[in-house]
């Protein structure tokens, strides 16, 4: 099991810090963005600690994908936005902030106008826990 002591996602994975979770299987972790840029903006990790894109085996890029998609499937059949964006990013130029390969589900409202480097606001917890509710009632079981 990859992990490292010092990253922040390692240890919501640990369950060493909390975390408003939506999803899990054996190999990722879906939870809910504490900045979200959307009502509903969620993040998918892989359990183990990879940096980026460049390092993460395509296996586990296949199980992160997964998830992601059945978290998008989630939102849209919760939340029914105009659309949502999968957004992932590697490096400083794009703005990656945590070093632990993540995957953002962000619903989409007509007009938005969303930056793809959007500034961290923290949310409304209590918002944030009753949408993360939502999304892991409409999230398909694992068969
Ligand atoms: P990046 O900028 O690296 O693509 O995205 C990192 C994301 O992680 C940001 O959207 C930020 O709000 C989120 N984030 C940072 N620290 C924490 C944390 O402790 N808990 C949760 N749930 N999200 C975090
Ligand atoms: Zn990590």
């Amino acid at each position: 099991m990859r992990t490292q002591s010092d990253c922040i996602f390692c240890k919501i994975v640990a369950d060493e810090i909390g975390s408003i979770p939506v999803f899990e299987d054996d190999h990722t972790l879906a939870f809910m963005d504490i900045n979200p840029v959307a009502r509903g903006h969620t993040l998918i990790v892989p359990k183990q600690h990879w940096q980026n894109l460049y390092e993460m085996p395509d296996e586990h890029l296949g199980y992160v994908s997964a998830s992601a998609k059945r978290i998008a499937v989630a939102v849209k059949f919760a939340l029914n936005p105009d659309g949502v964006s999968l957004i992932q990013a590697n490096g400083q130029g794009a703005s990656q902030s945590v070093l632990h390969f993540h995957m953002h589900i962000v619903p989409r409202t007509m007009g938005d106008e969303l930056k793809i480097n959007w500034q961290l606001r923290p949310g409304d917890l209590d918002e944030i826990r009753e949408v993360a509710a939502q999304l892991a009632a409409a999230v398909e079981p694992v068969l």
